[in-house]
């Protein structure tokens, strides 16, 4: 079956349940399965009576709103190829993805269209259409008042790309990556076997629908087992907050800075989270002292999952049925999937720590138009190698230590930056961290934290920062420089932008 066949399975059958709730204030517009059902099928006519054909690309460029499920699904069902577009992007950087994967129709808001006609209209893109309305656009209502008949495509599941996420280019230029309705459908399932979620269940979706992790929310199981999605266009911790008191909801996805508020923003503590039984959260590493911190405070356990855009997104997670894994762990691998450490160096498996190398139903077709970067990705025998280092104990219960390309290598030592930014989290007067080696002039680097100074810093200094770590890290990762910033540079998907910090220091070092 195409994915959206299967996400919306048996949407007749659950008829008045909510499927939808637009969480932006009190009262907002309300969605049930059936409307969410019959919503899809006008689209999709109306799409295809515009144009829409098979194999095309359809950009969606929007904030979360309880449209954006619509017109995913709604594309599918025309069997064309959904990307979607990062709602904080430039006119050039739109511009760029939409030339890259060739889009031929652009769905957005009327708030973004500043930005989405230059970008479209540099790109050659063929009509820009607006969820909500806007003069000289057509419109999602307008097309589903289509009399057209219900678009008829038939899907390979196995070679037809469902959707084309772009990897959040945090290493470097972002990628479209290649999921078929076959990963897609992978995913839900292997994901059921560790994960329940009860129909009726609400999850808060908070994470930008954009970006896999936040796109798994429509492409994974909550509607599939009967789930409600209330929608959060973007990160208010609050509005978070309050979300889930009045809905009651049980399983809450994030990235580790709203774990990060969890455990120390004052806010937490003035709502009811007594529904809350798991946190998720995946994206990035997390500190374990931070992830019992959290958990301690809302009440509830605060687990990981590990993936990646090429895996659909998922390879890890601590099933539900675990109540006690080991602190840090990312969990264990969903069902189907294969998981080896490599040596680096060697290319032979280790017992140690290595690059995870992962194969499964779920991994990527490929990247579009880059068959050179998906041959360095995934080998001959489909093992999709992540970039990531990590190690596996006598359980099965893996631990991601961070990325191979941004440690920080200092006397033939390897310093992985995110265990210093879990140590430097621990100090109390430090509101959040990040650490990144610079060139120490001898050939070799050195790590430098990058710090936000909490409400009880006092006089916090670059000296005794220096120190707090000193005492707690053998002496090769001992931190030697330290700067001071307002904020952390992170991606809308929560990652801490290192990029962005090693480029800030080569400016420096340039004068
Ligand atoms: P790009 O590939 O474009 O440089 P990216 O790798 O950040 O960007 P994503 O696909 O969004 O793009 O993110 C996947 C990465 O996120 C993983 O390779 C890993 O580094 C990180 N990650 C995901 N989950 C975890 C986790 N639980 N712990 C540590 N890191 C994680
Ligand atoms: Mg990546």
């Amino acid at each position: 079956l195409p994915y959206h066949e299967h996400v919306l399975a048996d949407a007749v059958d659950r008829g008045d349940a909510l499927a939808l709730v637009d969480g932006r204030e009190p009262g907002g517009t309300r969605v049930t399965y059936a409307q969410l059902d019959a919503a899809v099928r006008r689209l999709a006519a109306g799409l295809a009576e515009a144009g829409l054909a098979k194999g095309d690309v359809l950009a969606l460029f929007s904030p979360n709103t309880v449209a954006f499920p619509v017109v995913l699904y709604a594309a599918s069902m025309c069997g064309a190829v959904v990307t979607t577009v990062n709602s904080l992007y430039t006119v050039d950087e739109i511009a760029t993805q939409l030339r890259d994967c060739g889009a031929r129709f652009l769905v957005t808001v009327s708030p973004f269209l500043d930005r989405a006609v230059p970008a479209a209209r540099a790109a050659g893109v063929a009509e820009v259409i607006v969820c909500d309305e806007a003069e000289g656009h057509r419109s999602v209502p307008e097309l589903m008042a289509s009399t057209a008949p219900e678009p008829r495509v038939s899907i390979d599941p196995a070679t037809d790309v469902a959707v084309l996420p772009y990897s959040s280019g945090t290493t470097g230029r972002a990628k479209g990556v290649m999921l078929t309705h076959r990963n897609i459908v992978a995913n839900m399932v292997q994901t059921q076997s560790a994960v329940r979620l009860d129909p009726g269940a609400a999850v808060v979706a908070v994470l930008p629908f954009f970006h896999i992790y936040g796109l798994a929310t429509l492409l994974n199981i909550p509607l599939h087992v009967g789930g409600t999605v209330v929608v959060l266009p973007r990160f208010d911790l609050e509005r978070f907050l309050a979300l889930i008191q009045e809905h009651r909801a049980t399983r809450v996805s994030v990235a580790p800075p709203i774990v990060l508020a969890l455990a120390k923003h004052p806010a937490v503590d003035r709502y009811d989270l007594s529904s809350v039984r798991i946190v998720l959260s995946s994206a990035a590493p997390l500190d374990p002292a931070l992830a019992s911190a959290a958990a301690g405070r809302v009440g509830c356990r605060v687990i990981q999952g590990y993936g990646m855009t090429e895996l659909s997104p998922c390879s890890h997670v601590v099933p539900d049925g675990e109540e006690n894994p080991p602190a840090g762990t990312v969990g264990k691998l969903v069902a189907n999937t294969e998981c080896r450490v490599v040596d680096p160096a060697t290319g032979e498996d280790t017992e140690d720590v290595g690059e995870l190398w992962i194969r499964g139903p779920q991994v990527m077709k490929g990247y579009l138009g880059r068959p050179a970067e998906t041959g360095a990705t995934v080998d001959r025998d489909g093992w999709l190698r992540t970039g990531d280092l990590g190690r596996v104990d006598g359980d099965g219960h893996f631990f991601v230590v961070d990325r191979l390309k941004e440690l920080i290598k200092y006397r033939g030592y390897q310093v992985p930056p995110a265990e210093l930014e879990a140590v430097l989290l621990a100090h109390p007067g430090i509101a959040d961290a990040a650490v990144i080696g610079v060139p120490n002039g001898a050939g070799d680097e050195v790590p430098k934290a990058f710090v936000v100074r909490g409400e009880d810093a006092g006089a916090l200094d670059a000296d005794a920062v220096i120190a707090f770590v000193a005492g707690r890290v053998a002496p090769h990762k001992k931190v030697r420089a330290v700067e001071f910033l307002d904020a952390i540079p992170k991606s809308a998907a929560g990652k801490i932008l290192r990029r962005e910090l090693r480029a800030r220091e080569r400016r420096a070092a340039a004068g």
